[in-house]
């Protein structure tokens, strides 16, 4: 039988670029020698998202479309379009086009060369600000030596994983405060990087606000690590 993949796009606000991420990624998709399904996740967006994805959807069967009923966050986003994928591998993006389509041929070459979790790692970001790298470089730089992990410092939101990691991810990983890729990074089995140069945003702008980001760093360590509650006691 055909293998499929299916590719998750995470939209919080971006009735600015989905149009041209569906035309970028659909046209990478198409040339690909396996089926594929586009799962679009609606993460309570305000603006016109949803009724620009149930146009696409509409004209397009290979388009999907999960919508949320109010914004629960990307990860949690991420994780409902993998609870709705059938593909035999599954690929997370962006749908600012920062992750670019044109790398989906080469991930899907590790998935056929076996690997089960193929990580993204951002060379170049072009539209973070300098305050945005700097607090990323301290998060990863803290988390790293306070816990058990190791987190990638640059890999994204952008990974992919087979049909046998997600299982896992989606069985074993349900905690409210989640952070997907670094488990990614953590749950074993045969896993590969992947290098990509961060495109500029291509519409709208960024919806993590450094304040968002500091609560998330917060709770992110508070996933992976006792020590601050060991520093409590
Ligand atoms: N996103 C989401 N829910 C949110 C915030 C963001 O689904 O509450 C999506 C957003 O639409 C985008 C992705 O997550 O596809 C990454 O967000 P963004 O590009 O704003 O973050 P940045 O790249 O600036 O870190
Ligand atoms: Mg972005």
């Amino acid at each position: 039988m055909e293998k499929k993949l299916s590719v998750v796009v995470s939209c919080y606000n971006e009735e600015l670029a989905l149009r041209q991420f569906y035309a970028e990624t659909s046209k990478v998709l198409k040339s690909l020698s396996w089926d594929y399904e586009l799962i679009f996740v609606n993460d309570g967006s305000q603006d016109g998202s949803i009724e620009i994805l149930k146009e696409l959807a509409a004209g397009d069967e290979k388009v999907k479309v999960v919508d949320f009923s109010r914004n629960f966050g990307h990860e949690a986003a991420m994780i409902a379009g993998m609870d709705y994928s059938s593909g035999d591998g599954i690929v997370c993006m962006d749908a600012d086009l920062q992750h670019p389509p044109e790398c989906i041929p080469e991930i899907l070459k590790k998935i056929e060369e076996g690997f089960h979790v193929i990580t993204m790692v951002r060379t170049k970001n072009r539209s973070a600000g300098k305050i945005k790298n700097i607090t990323s470089s301290g998060f990863y730089w803290v988390i790293n030596h306070i816990s058990d992990v190791h987190l990638e410092p640059n890999a994204s939101d952008f990974f992919a994983v087979s049909s046998h990691a997600a299982r896992v991810l989606r069985s074993n990983y349900r905690e409210k405060v989640r952070f997907l890729r670094g488990y990614v990074q953590n749950i074993g089995f045969a896993r590969t990087n992947l290098t990509y140069e961060a495109r500029a945003r291509v519409a709208g702008e960024s919806k993590y606000s450094i304040k968002k980001l500091f609560v998330f760093s917060i709770n992110t360590i508070l996933c992976f690590s006792n020590m601050p509650l060991k520093l409590g006691i």
